[in-house]
């Protein structure tokens, strides 16, 4: 009885992963989980007290269902000073998480046989997305330190492409696009007329680097691109759904009319938390970067002192996306050997599009991370 649509969809590895990881865990076992990129704090506690509020203030009921004007302005600002974007009310559309924005964005622009360029490593779903909407992905080659680069994108445009998924800091890489590129892209998609999706969830986890919205380069861009975000990430909100898009005015009453018929509005209490989030206190993101940072580098020594193992610095987000070919098993292999013997999860490259790695997510304590690394290290001590 299932549509081939739903037939030929692929579970989604991360969550998988984590799924089981997570079962393990309530079987008693002590695993230590590099699985789903979900930071490890909770959410700040101003934000759970405003949606505490909401409830007490019966803010149960349906809102609209692009969301609530008061969250749309304080989008709209936060995408002005930090994004240095200019969308007003109109152009911004709340969505239930990062990722239905991103569904939605996807299904609003492409049509059948349509080609949607995807730079390789991708984040699971986006390849994923793009078949559901019966397009191509276009799968694009990026430099060896994972960046993309204007020169390889140009390879891949035919009169056929629609679209370029752009997503800086990468999940899984964390590779931060130059901002060079950024405008040598900006400028290919407006001589060829393509639009591109700007996944930017990531855009706080930087660490000292330059990063730079593709839309805030000039109307001609801004025009074509849908900026997409979610408080998830920034704001250790991912449980709670709330993301959320800027785009053309066409776009953005496009999107809101195809959530109008599947999910409605993003949950309201939600909405208040999220609003919260953005106009609130920011130290605790501060301090949650910081955290990540620490990660980061400490992840990154670490993996590159086991041997068979190499990894190039992530720049951004919270991945590690190390090459494990020298080991002589493929990604599929590697994790699932490595949660059944070492008891630790990670997701295989293969789920992003790229065998010989693996993804490691240290949204995790440094305790674990430590734990992690030492049963990686002695496992693979005995196993090559
Ligand atoms: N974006 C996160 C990840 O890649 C969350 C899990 C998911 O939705 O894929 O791990």
């Amino acid at each position: 009885m299932l549509s081939s649509r739903v037939m030929n969809i692929a579970p989604s590895a991360t969550l998988a992963i984590d799924a089981k990881a997570k079962q393990l865990k309530k079987e008693g076992k002590d695993v230590v989980i590099f699985g789903a990129g979900e930071p490890d704090f909770n959410t700040p506690e101003n934000i759970k007290q405003a949606a505490k509020k909401a409830i007490d203030n019966n803010l149960t009921r349906y809102t609209p269902v692009g969301g609530i004007p008061e969250l749309k302005k304080a989008v709209s600002d936060k995408f002005r000073s930090f994004n240095k974007i200019n969308y007003d009310g109109s152009e911004i559309m709340i969505g239930c998480g990062g990722k239905h924005v991103l569904f939605n964005a996807m299904m609003a622009v492409l049509e059948k046989d349509d080609e949607a360029i995807l730079p390789v490593p991708y984040w699971v779903s986006f390849e994923e997305m793009i078949r559901i909407d019966e397009a191509k992905p276009v799968f694009c080659e990026t430099d060896k330190n994972f960046k993309l680069t204007a020169e390889k994108v140009e390879e891949k445009i035919t009169p056929k492409t629609k679209l370029l998924v752009l997503n800086s800091p990468s999940n899984p890489s964390g590779a931060i696009a130059e901002p060079s590129e950024i405008r040598k892209i900006a400028e290919l998609a407006v001589k060829h007329n393509f639009c591109v999706i700007s996944d930017e969830v990531y855009e706080y986890f930087t660490y000292g680097k330059e990063f730079l919205s593709i839309a805030s380069l000039n109307e001609e861009i801004k025009k074509l691109t849908i900026t997409c975000n979610s408080v998830s990430k920034t704001y250790a909100m991912t449980g709670w759904r709330v993301g959320y898009c800027g785009a053309g005015k066409e776009i953005i009453k496009g999107m809101e009319n195809l959530q109008g018929h599947s999910t409605s509005n993003p949950s309201n209490i939600a909405q208040m938390a999220a609003l919260e989030a953005l106009n609130g206190p920011q130290e605790s993101v501060k301090e949650m970067v910081k955290a990540f940072d620490e990660r980061r580098r400490f992840i990154h020594k670490r993996l590159n002192e086991v041997d068979g193992i190499s990894c190039v610095e992530p720049e951004g987000a919270f991945y590690a996306f190390p090459d494990i070919s020298e080991t002589g098993m493929d990604s599929m292999a590697f994790a699932s050997k490595l949660l059944d013997e070492a008891l630790v999860a990670v997701v295989p490259g293969a789920a992003f599009g790229m065998e010989g790695h693996v993804r490691l997510s240290y949204a995790t304590s440094m305790h674990e991370i430590e734990r992690g690394m030492d049963r990686i290290e002695k496992w693979l001590k005995e196993k090559i």
